[in-house]
């Protein structure tokens, strides 16, 4: 029996998909059928080889090289998306970085950075795909950002101040074009295994273990089985929330 696709003839923007939690994203949401098309700085062969492994054809993922720092990139890679795919359906503004450091010694580099990929990136992105989605009076809007833009985290000043702000960009953008069939959403992980926590030693690794309920880390999958749903049609009476996944360690 063929099983219906939750996202067939759908047409996706993920940003940073070359690993990670973008990754995740970009093969969950290509497996149910959308056409995917990936922004970043670097290729995304090994997302293609994750989609070829599944079953599902390389050709429904599209790369463009965009740094979202980068206006011009960001312009480019929804150009490319419309003139491949005709639309965009869903966004997922997934690309983030962190620079951490106590605030009484953060440097106005590593502030600025983390701003402006995480927060602005988003922003401008968001604005990039809005119009068309508004013509179509339909739209996914998915915003990754963290529990830490909830709660607050030693070291992580810049990168808090950003995950938080994505969840005021969040809320008011759900506002501002609720009836227009466009839902807004926030996706606030916990500690999921990628490149970005790798970096922690073991000593803050068991620490923040201790802090989770379910006592372990998530994988990129937890994230992108969220993130397909609210992608999907079935999530159309959800908009301007903020859900964590993070095993129960930040109950609101
Ligand atoms: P990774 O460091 O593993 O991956 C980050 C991704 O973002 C990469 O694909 C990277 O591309 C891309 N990226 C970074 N800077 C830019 C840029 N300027 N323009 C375009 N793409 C860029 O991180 P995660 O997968 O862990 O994180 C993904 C998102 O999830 C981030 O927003 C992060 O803040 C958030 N998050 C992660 C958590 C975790 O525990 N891992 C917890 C909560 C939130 P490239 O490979 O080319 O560098």
């Amino acid at each position: 029996m063929e099983v219906e696709q939750s996202l067939a003839g759908k047409a996706a923007v993920v940003t940073g998909g070359s690993r990670g939690i973008g990754q995740a994203i970009a093969v969950r949401l290509a497996s149910a059928g959308a056409r995917v098309s990936v922004g970043g700085l670097s290729d995304v062969s090994d997302t293609r080889a994750l989609l070829e492994s599944a079953g599902v054809s390389p050709d429904n993922l599209l790369f463009t090289r965009a740094d979202v720092t980068s206006p011009e990139d960001i312009d480019r890679l929804v150009k490319t998306t419309i003139d491949a795919f005709g639309k965009i359906d869903i966004l997922v503004n997934n690309a983030g970085i962190n620079r951490d450091g106590l605030l009484l010694r953060m440097k106005i580099e590593d502030w600025d950075a983390v701003l402006t990929t995480n927060l602005r990136g988003a922003f401008l992105c968001t604005q990039k795909v809005l119009g068309g989605m508004m013509k179509n009076r339909s739209g996914r809007i998915i915003n990754i950002s963290s529990v830490v833009g909830v709660a607050g985290n030693p070291g992580q000043a810049n990168y808090a101040a950003a995950k938080a702000g994505i969840i005021g960009l969040t809320k008011t953008t759900a506002r501002e074009v609720a009836s227009r069939g466009i839902t807004v959403n926030a996706v606030a992980p916990g500690f999921i295994e990628t490149d970005m926590t790798a970096r922690l030693s073991d000593q803050v690794r068991e620490k923040l273990r201790a802090q989770i309920p379910q006592a372990r880390f998530g994988a990129p999958d937890h994230v992108a089985d969220l993130v397909e749903f609210l992608a999907s049609d079935r999530s159309s009476y959800i908009t301007g929330q903020v859900i964590n996944v993070d095993g129960g360690m930040f109950m609101t």
